[in-house]
């Protein structure tokens, strides 16, 4: 096991991170830019390094400078986190290069799922069912272009190869704005990522948002750890998620969740993983796969009760997986609601002094926050600052607890989504079960 770990990321993540590390008797460094100097996992660690000012491209991103916190503190392990570095190829490849090692897949690993054609090529190879379209990135060839789109049947979405955060996409319902939108999307791909890849996908109507989770020691030995449900979104980004995703076809679940644990193997995938995919009619389409941990992996733990960032610290370490899969039971159902520093109505962030921070409690609940009174939420960053989850025996269970949590949560000083959270634990949809990604947004727009 690692003697010390750098936790590269800041917030409810960071804190997550070291108590793992804590538990598992690992030393810590925490980083932190000149605004996050009061951070409570900054006041925890064994050590702390200031790298550089507020804005992120000059900390949390700034390669050179966490190699470099790496060497001084003699940490011999970088935990990415989520967001910032965590999928960034470069970074995961300097580190190695540097004699450490990244809490991640390899360079390579991570280079091939980025890029969203030739991790689509992979998941075909291993089993995983993938959304109709090109099979691969599309050509000049105009007339090439026009009969994938009608074989495939309007609407039809294209896809930069390189996108990501719901940027690089245009849904096109009509042949005669086909060709257009190809080089409307080239360029736009060109501009923000570097790369004009595009690739086209049947554009599914009403899908839900259904994940799988995975952890594989890069040796030989992967598991899944079942599904979540994150269908509640807005632009693209997740709002209340749950495990295990409800009303799911039991036969095609199985074979995805096997397909997943495939793929892992096929791709020697080393540390926690989550396969995404749309659920439309009863069958799994994979969109894309994230090589990191995720916000959302505590419904998972709290319904497997596994510790992920344990595990995905161990097998980065060269440790074998010591689950088996049989050993995944899942038990019950949990609910997580994002709390974002923000106005509930415009969702315009909301920085500020948080006067006073009483979080919710009790059998089931448990709360992923570092927020504490008095706590000053800088604006440099993302504006989620607690994450609430509820576990309980059943799905009405275990929202009946996110009920009482969510009116017992106090953040006074800021705005926050709790009042958006609290209308949705009691939407009558919601409570039913299996809306789809469009749900969240007509909602608000009405
Ligand atoms: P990103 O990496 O930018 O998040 P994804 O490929 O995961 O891109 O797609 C983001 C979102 O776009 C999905 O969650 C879904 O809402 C929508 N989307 C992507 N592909 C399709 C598709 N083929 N049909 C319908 N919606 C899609």
């Amino acid at each position: 096991m690692f003697e010390k770990v750098l936790i590269a990321n800041r917030g409810e993540i960071a804190l997550r991170v070291l108590r793992s590390c804590k538990e598992l008797g690992i030393r810590t460094v925490a980083v932190y830019s000149e605004a996050d100097r009061d951070l409570m996992h900054v006041r925890l660690a064994d050590e702390s390094v200031c790298i550089g000012p507020n804005p992120s491209p000059q900390s949390y991103l700034n390669i050179p400078a966490i190699i470099s916190a790496m060497e001084i503190t003699d940490a011999v392990a970088v935990h990415p986190g989520y967001g910032f570095l965590a999928e960034n190829a470069d970074f995961a490849e300097q580190v190695q290069k540097s004699g450490f090692t990244f809490i991640g897949p390899s360079a390579d690993v991570i280079r091939l799922m980025g890029d969203k054609v030739s991790a689509i090529e992979a998941m075909k190879k291993a089993g995983v069912p993938t959304v109709p379209g090109s099979n691969g990135a599309l050509p000049e060839d105009r007339e090439y272009c026009l009969k994938v789109a009608s074989e495939i049947g309007y609407p039809v979405i294209i896809k930069a190869a390189a996108g990501g955060g719901g940027r690089g996409m245009r849904v096109v319902h009509t042949e005669s704005a086909l060709l257009n939108s190809i080089h409307v999307t080239k360029s736009e791909a060109k501009a923000a990522f570097g790369d004009d890849t595009v690739y086209m996908e049947k554009f599914l109507q009403n899908p839900r948002h259904v994940e799988v989770q995975v952890m594989s020691d890069g040796q030989g030995s992967a598991i899944h750890l079942g599904d979540r449900d994150c269908s509640l979104q807005r632009r693209h980004q997740k709002v209340l998620e749950e495990a295990p995703a409800p009303f799911i076809d039991p036969a095609a679940r199985q074979d995805v969740l096997d397909a997943c644990v495939k793929a892992c193997i096929e791709i020697d995938y080393r540390g926690a993983g989550t396969f995404e995919f749309l659920y439309e009619d009863g069958r799994f389409y994979f969109i894309e796969m994230n090589t990191r941990i995720q916000v959302e992996h505590p419904v998972t733990e709290l319904v497997t009760g596994v510790d992920l960032i344990r595990e995905q610290i161990a097998v980065c370490s060269g440790e074998k997986l010591r689950l088996k899969q049989e050993d995944i039971k899942i038990r019950g159902h949990a609910f997580e609601c994002r709390i974002n520093a923000e106005d509930p109505t415009n969702f315009m962030p909301c920085p500020g002094t948080v006067t006073n921070f009483h979080p919710p409690g009790g059998a089931g609940v448990r709360v992923d926050s570092h927020l504490y009174s008095g706590y000053k939420v800088p604006p440099y960053y993302d504006s989620m600052i607690a994450k609430v989850i509820t576990h309980g025996e059943d799905r009405k269970t275990a929202l009946a607890k996110m009920r009482v949590a969510m009116d017992e949560l106090i953040v006074d000083g800021i705005k926050t989504n709790t009042p958006l959270q609290q209308e949705l634990v009691r939407d009558a949809a919601f409570m039913k079960g299996g809306v789809n990604i469009h749900y969240l947004e007509k909602k608000l727009a009405t």
